[in-house]
């Protein structure tokens, strides 16, 4: 096959069901739980996780390391680059922020250190505006 990074990624119906749960969702949700949403028994485990690995490549979904879950990306076109994925420990939600200034820093220091970086995870824990303002009405 040939290697042309450019054109456009060319989804299956798998991949276009997959990521409307992975849209209904609203918040990560591991490969288990995708398989278990997919309202039909001819998708098969191993059709789950390729498709994933295709919608992962195209950034059209995120996976969270921490959680070993999947989401989709919210913006709506392919989202390129290193993002910083806030999760949320109490609802789930997951933000994302792209920093192109904390990436080039990263991928310097880790130069400095004679590693040549293929990609960053990187994730951010705690609470979310919603969560947060609802802890504080709750003690208050
Ligand atoms: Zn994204
Ligand atoms: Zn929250």
């Amino acid at each position: 096959m040939p290697d042309r990074p450019h054109s456009p990624v060319k989804l299956t119906q798998n991949d276009r069901e997959i990521l409307a749960v992975l849209h209904a969702a609203g918040t990560p949700i591991t490969a288990y739980a995708i398989i278990g949403r997919i309202d039909r028994e001819k998708v098969f485990p191993p059709t789950v996780y390729r498709s994933l690995n295709r919608l992962l490549e195209a950034g059209l979904v995120h996976r969270i390391e921490s959680k070993k879950a999947y989401f989709a990306c919210p913006s709506d076109r392919s989202c390129a680059g290193e993002s910083i994925f806030m999760v949320c420990s109490d609802c789930g939600q997951v933000a994302e922020i792209s920093n192109h200034a904390i990436e080039r820093q990263l991928t310097a220091a880790a130069r400095d250190a004679a590693f040549e970086p293929a990609g960053f995870t990187l994730e951010a824990h705690g609470l979310c505006a919603n969560c947060k303002n609802g802890q504080t009405r709750a003690a208050g």
